[in-house]
């Protein structure tokens, strides 16, 4: 098999199996107990929030772990907001997000809240001054992505921040689940008020995630037992937690090395695609992820590329699904591309530092190829 779908998940590695396995044999016991088998777990979970502060450097953090990124968005997009629910705000967000933060907005809109969707240029790069002139006294939360999931974009999260900064009463909500240890941030995590980010992207485990947050907000969601300080309660997957842990330790700290060997992988891909006529490469020239990329064919449909692909074995996502009926913009492509082309014919495909450059050649070769269909 060659994957090329990084972006949608990906293995968990080895020795995270392992870890998870050990722990669940070792620390099963249910945290919020009294007894020293419990707090033995309880102490687990103390010690892997550390380790994921001081691996990405956070400070005056706290760590709400989560069922995954989904999760983190929701909780902090509605623990801002469930406070003005008898008396709705204005939030920002952009269309370039990911559906489990485009979908919490629209959700707030049918409750009274004012949205204000910030419109991507044709890069997926939003405008520092639409932010800022959208910005009015009754703005409560912005919710704006690192690192764009469909074609990679980054965000300038280093520009919106002092614009956040001058009004104190603004939280600022960040997705991060396709930056976090993938990208260097130019910019100062302890000045984002909410960072989501999930294991599984990280050869982590599904259905486990973190929210981070500034320690002296009180997140209030769910109702149920103490556990997370009553945050999010239920107990514990201490496994689970310890393994988001080390996916991030791990994945951290080989960020350099990992994105200077992507990005050359990504340069000479980018390179082949450009020379393909029958495509179109969505991408952004100066603020780009090398593990993501998105590309558009002029006659044939993303998910037929998709199948004619898969009979070689390799494995590729398609776009944003977009909402050509009703020819609604909705999603990232529907923004970006030029009239002519149609975001349904999009596929991305997605680079690891497993991905080799005879991969890489491979699927060129096969991409050439979906010309002849
Ligand atoms: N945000 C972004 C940017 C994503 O790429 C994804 C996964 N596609 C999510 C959120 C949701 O992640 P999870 O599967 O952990 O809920």
């Amino acid at each position: 098999m060659y994957y090329f779908d990084y972006t949608a998940t990906t293995k968990p590695k080895e020795e995270i199996l392992n870890l998870y396995n050990k722990i669940s044999n070792e620390y099963w016991f249910n945290s919020e107990t009294l007894y020293n088998l419990g707090k033995r777990s309880n102490d687990l979970i103390t010690k892997s929030t550390s380790v994921i502060l001081n691996s990405l450097n956070m400070h005056n953090k706290k760590v709400l772990f989560t069922s995954g990124a989904t999760e983190a968005n929701n909780t902090a997009i509605y623990s801002v907001c469930n406070q003005y629910l008898t008396n709705p705000k204005h939030i920002i967000t952009t269309y370039v997000e990911h559906s489990s933060v485009l979908n919490v907005y629209k959700d707030l809109e049918a409750r009274g809240f004012k949205v204000t969707y910030l419109i991507p240029d044709s890069q997926g790069l939003i405008n520092i001054s639409d932010l800022e002139n959208s910005i009015t006294p009754d703005t409560c939360l912005v919710s704006i992505m690192w690192v764009n999931n469909v074609m990679g974009t980054i965000e300038p999260i280093d520009k919106i921040i002092p614009i956040i900064k001058k009004h104190k009463r603004i939280k600022f909500h960040v997705d991060a689940t396709q930056g976090l240890t993938k990208i260097k941030p130019n910019f100062n995590f302890d000045d984002i008020d909410f960072i989501t980010c999930s294991s599984h992207k990280l050869e982590g485990l599904k259905g486990s995630g973190a929210l981070i947050y500034n320690a002296n907000m009180f997140i209030s969601f769910m109702h149920g037992g103490h556990q997370q300080e009553g945050m999010r309660p239920g107990t514990c997957d201490v496994a689970g937690i310890a393994c988001l842990a080390k996916a991030i330790q791990l994945s951290n700290s080989n960020l350099d090395e990992r994105y200077s060997y992507v990005n050359n992988l990504y340069k000479f891909l980018i390179n082949e695609l450009d020379q393909i006529d029958f495509l179109h490469v969505n991408r952004c020239i100066n603020y780009y992820s090398p593990y993501i990329i998105s590309i558009t064919f002029k006659s044939l449909k993303g998910e037929t590329a998709l199948h004619a692909l898969e009979k070689d074995e390799i494995i590729v996502g398609t776009g944003s699904a977009c909402n050509s009926k009703t020819n609604k913009k909705e999603s990232t492509l529907d923004f970006v591309l030029p009239p002519t082309l149609n975001p349904i014919n999009s596929i991305r495909i997605s680079l690891s530092y497993h991905t080799t450059m005879d991969e890489v050649t491979y699927l060129i070769n096969k991409i050439k190829e979906l010309g002849k269909l």
